[in-house]
């Protein structure tokens, strides 16, 4: 059975006063999570961590360790939160459009399952490839998909941070659910926009190519991020397969 190796990080950045983004990682449950809030200050930290709370209840509430059990937890971790955080809002009405991304991801065995919602981004680095496992709920990459715009210079597109999906949002929330399997040395990584919007692909590549720990690289990901403004809070979670 193959062991994981978790390690996750949070940083405000630069230009915030607060931090609405979340993590969590559980070796114990095997699984991990990030999130990113929405919805200004303490609605949008609260929405993320409605997120994060709601799925350590659910992992923690089984021990069944099948696939099948794996991906219901995962669809119903993002169920019940969405429901949690749209009930919050109705019923604080100050908080309304509080919302996060979320990125979720468990494994079993030699799988894995990842729920996404939003723009936070999972990635999977092998055989020194990295490669982006999700795709971007926002309306430039659905304009990439269409033709409309070149995925080229979007980094300064002035849309850019509209989110298409979004936990807390709608009633009916649609999820990515992937799955796949796991491969001694993959590296997976879970992070927010604070990240993404900072630090290019060959760059978040060449740092987990690098000869150090899973914890320096983490570091490393977080520096690189500020380096470059540390415009939103930054949340890197990396799990090495070994
Ligand atoms: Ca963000």
């Amino acid at each position: 059975m193959p062991q994981e190796i978790f390690c996750g990080k949070t940083d405000i950045g630069l230009r915030r006063s607060n931090n609405e983004d979340a993590f969590i990682i559980s070796p114990e449950l095997g699984f991990c999570l990030a999130a990113d809030g929405m919805g200004g200050a303490a609605a949008g930290e609260l929405a993320s961590k409605i997120f994060a709370d709601t799925v350590l209840e659910i992992f923690a509430d089984s021990t069944d360790q099948s696939e099948k059990e794996i991906l219901y937890r995962v669809k119903k971790a993002f169920s019940f939160a969405n429901e949690k955080i749209l009930d919050h809002a109705t019923q604080n009405p100050n908080h309304e459009g509080m919302g996060c991304t979320a990125e979720l991801l468990a494994f079993c065995g030699d799988g894995f399952a990842l729920g996404h919602v939003g723009d936070s981004r999972t990635y999977r680095f092998r055989n020194g490839q990295l490669r982006q496992l999700t795709q971007d709920h926002t309306l430039v990459q659905q304009q990439i998909e269409e033709g409309l715009i070149s995925s080229e210079n979007i980094r300064n597109h002035p849309l850019r941070n509209i989110i298409l999906r979004a936990l807390g949002q709608e009633r009916e929330l649609a999820l990515d659910l992937l799955r796949g399997k796991i491969l001694p040395g993959d590296l997976f990584l879970l992070c927010s926009d604070g990240l993404t919007d900072m630090v290019q692909d060959d760059q978040i590549q060449e740092i987990l190519s690098s000869d150090i720990d899973v914890h320096r690289k983490a570091d490393k990901l977080v520096e690189s991020a500020k380096a470059a403004g540390g415009k939103d809070n930054i949340t890197v979670v990396l799990v090495a397969i070994a």
